[in-house]
């Protein structure tokens, strides 16, 4: 999927691969995670191992949990952040349900007209259930749109 680069979500600050992840479950990795990086301790101590040499700070990760604790907040953020990922250039080129793909080890892949193919990883489509996803061919910029069965 075509993220910009360096970009992290507020799940990916807070460690949270899955997004549907509850409130409690996001409480508890933020206070797992407060603990290795509140400013209070010493500051070359204070960023997790993980996140050494990376821009993941204790604000980002207090805004991240500030915005995800919140029902209404976190329900506008995931729409933008369902916008951002997908609003890809090109044109969506064909709209096709899960089943007509072929289905690999590791996903799905359906034919491009330009001769290479789309590929739909199974993580990304267990994220979007219920809603449409759009994937990008690896060759050139023709966009499908994928409907979940
Ligand atoms: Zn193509």
């Amino acid at each position: 999927m075509s993220f910009e680069l360096g970009f992290k979500s507020h799940y990916e600050i807070l460690g949270i691969s899955n997004e549907k992840a509850t409130t409690e479950e996001i409480k508890e990795k933020y206070k797992a995670l407060v603990l290795e990086v509140h400013p209070d301790k010493n500051l070359e101590e204070a960023i997790p191992a993980p996140y050494k040499n990376t821009e993941i700070t204790f604000q980002a990760v207090f805004q991240a949990y500030k915005v995800l604790r919140d029902p209404s907040q976190r329900s506008a953020y995931d729409q933008g952040l369902y916008d951002r990922r997908y609003r890809l250039p090109g044109v969506v080129n064909e709209t096709v349900y899960i089943d007509e793909l072929e289905k690999i080890e590791d996903g799905w892949v359906y034919p491009c007209r330009c001769g290479d193919e789309y590929f739909v990883p199974s993580d990304d489509l267990d994220l979007e259930i219920g809603l449409s996803l759009i994937v990008n061919c690896s060759n050139c910029s023709l966009l499908l749109r994928v409907i979940p069965a």
